[in-house]
C-alpha cells in the first residue's frame, strides 16, 4: 500500500529536546544602586572606637533579646485557652487561672521588652552608659552583663537598700 510506505516513512527519531537556559537580562536595577550607596556609607562606620565597638555589640545582644522575647510572647499568646470551652466546671476554673498566670507573665516580658527598647535607643542617641541618678559613667563590665540598667552600681546599691528600707 502506497499511502501506508509514507506514513512510515514520516515517521522519524523524535528531536532531541534541546535543555534551554532561563536567559534573563541583567541590567542594574535602582535596588542595586542604593545597595552600592550603603556600601560606601558602611566604610566610614568602620573606624569604631573598641567603647563604640563594644556599644554596637551590646546593641545586637538586645536586638537579639528583644526578638527572643518577641517570639514567646507570641508562643504565650497562642496557648492561651482562652476559647476553650469545658463541659467540667473545675477545668474552666483551672483554665481560667493559667491564662491570668499567662497574662501575667506577659506583662513582666513587656516591661522588660520596653527596657530593652529604651537601651537600643539610648545606645543611638549617645546617651547610653550614663547613670540616671548620679551622672557618672557607668562600668562597661556592668553595662554588658546587663544592657538594661539605667544606674551605676553605686546608685543601684543605694537604692535597693532604700526599697529595703521602705518594705520595712
Ligand atoms: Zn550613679
Amino acid at each position: 500500500m502506497k499511502k501506508n510506505k509514507k506514513s512510515v516513512k514520516l515517521s522519524t527519531k523524535p528531536k532531541k529536546i534541546q535543555k534551554t537556559k532561563p536567559t534573563r537580562s541583567t541590567k542594574p536595577s535602582k535596588k542595586q544602586v542604593a545597595v552600592k550607596k550603603q556600601v560606601t556609607k558602611k566604610k566610614k562606620a568602620d573606624k569604631l572606637t573598641p567603647k563604640a565597638k563594644k556599644l554596637q555589640d551590646i546593641r545586637k545582644k538586645l536586638l537579639c533579646q528583644k526578638e527572643a522575647l518577641l517570639a514567646e510572647a507570641e508562643e504565650a499568646l497562642n496557648t492561651l485557652p482562652g476559647q476553650m470551652t469545658f463541659p467540667d466546671m473545675s477545668d474552666q476554673a483551672s483554665a481560667e487561672t493559667e491564662r491570668s498566670f499567662m497574662l501575667r507573665l506577659r506583662s513582666r516580658e513587656q516591661k522588660l521588652l520596653k527596657k530593652i527598647e529604651e537601651a537600643i535607643e539610648r545606645i543611638d542617641n549617645g546617651t547610653f552608659g550614663i547613670c540616671d541618678s548620679c551622672a557618672l559613667d557607668i562600668d562597661m563590665r556592668r553595662l554588658e552583663a546587663r544592657p538594661v540598667t539605667t544606674l551605676c552600681i553605686d546608685c543601684k546599691t543605694l537604692q535597693e537598700e532604700e526599697e529595703k528600707l521602705r518594705e520595712g
